[in-house]
């Protein structure tokens, strides 16, 4: 059973594509909570922050590039934004399939993505 995130990957539901390799998709969140919000996610079901492997590194690696490019593209690099990863219950974690929250386009207040 695949995650929701992989079916995006695999187009199997649509979604607002901004970023893509190898190895990372990044996409606009559906229900955003600031005026940007992208979901940047590897293209490897790992299910939370906590199962993150040594072999998933060049995973990881492109993600934080991906940030790079996307919020640069988007010219809120200078400004600023925020990266948030949610784990587990406590964390607030909906989709079990690690992904990186990247806010902006407004000063974003504290914790601005708890439920
Ligand atoms: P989290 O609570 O950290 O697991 O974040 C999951 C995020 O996925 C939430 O911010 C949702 O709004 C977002 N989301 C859920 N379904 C979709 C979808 N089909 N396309 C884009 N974003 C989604």
């Amino acid at each position: 059973m695949s995650t929701l995130f992989t079916k995006i990957i695999n187009r199997e539901i649509p979604a607002n594509i901004v970023y893509e390799t190898e190895k990372v998709i990044a996409f606009k969140d559906i229900n955003p909570v600031a005026p940007i919000h992208i979901l940047v996610v590897p293209k490897k079901e790992i299910p939370t922050l906590n199962d993150i492997k040594d072999e998933d590194a060049e995973y990881i690696m492109e993600m934080y590039k991906a940030i790079r490019v996307i919020t640069k593209d988007l010219k809120i690099a200078e400004d600023g934004y925020r990266v948030i990863t949610n784990c587990n219950t406590n964390g607030g974690q909906e989709v079990y399939h690690l992904h990186f929250h990247i806010l902006g386009g407004e000063k974003i207040g504290l914790m601005r993505i708890k439920k």
